[in-house]
């Protein structure tokens, strides 16, 4: 099991998802569904909830929005070894609705220890419900899309679904063009970094 392999916060971690039943997702799951990706990486990648293939592979994004997803991160080359991949919620909320917000706040614990555990400088955030739950703003996404903002001490992006894209193409130039602000943002961060450490 790939998991064996965690350094074991991660493996402590990924034990409390797997085994969490704080509301009632994790009674219809199949699978939690935790992250892929790095697992120190400066761009953490949140969507909203797993879908009906994520549940049954237990890993976010493989469907067809993750497809679109990689597909754009390969278009814009950003290296995967800097990009952590997870949800607001680790279980598949019935029907692919959108989580509550109750369901939301059951799983904040489990959010924040993801995030201590990764250490990410920025976040991309997938959508409206992704903004709504790590900001507690309910701006409309058309409205927000690309414009960087401060939350949690990072900096945060809010972007369009891929899935909300998959249905609206006219929408699939303003993500490419948010990841590739999120991209150049992350180069200009780790180059600060680099230079602060040499100082
Ligand atoms: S969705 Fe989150 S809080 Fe709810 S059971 Fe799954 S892991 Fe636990």
């Amino acid at each position: 099991m790939e998991h064996d392999f965690l350094p074991d916060e991660w493996q402590q971690f990924y034990a409390d998802c797997v085994n969490c039943r704080a509301c009632s997702l994790g009674e219809l799951r199949q699978n939690a569904v935790v992250y892929r990706g790095a697992l120190n990486a400066p761009l953490f990648i949140l969507g909203e909830g797993p879908g009906e293939k994520e549940d049954l592979q237990g890993r976010p994004f493989v469907g067809r929005s993750g497809h679109l997803l990689d597909t754009l991160l390969q278009a814009i080359d950003l290296p995967l070894d800097q990009v952590h991949i997870g949800n607001i919620v680790k279980c598949r909320p019935p029907g692919n609705r959108v989580p509550t917000e109750a369901e939301a706040t059951s799983c904040e614990p489990l959010l924040t220890r993801q995030f201590d555990l990764v250490k990410p400088k920025i976040v991309l955030l997938m959508g409206a419900t992704a903004y709504k739950y790590f900001t507690g703003q309910s701006d409309p996404i058309t409205k927000i899309r690309g414009m960087w903002q401060r939350h949690r001490g990072m900096d945060v992006m809010p972007t369009f679904h891929p899935a909300y894209v998959l249905r609206n193409n006219r929408h699939r130039l303003p993500l490419y063009d948010d990841l590739l602000a999120v991209k150049k943002r992350l180069e200009s961060t780790l180059l600060e970094e680099k230079n602060h450490e040499q100082v």
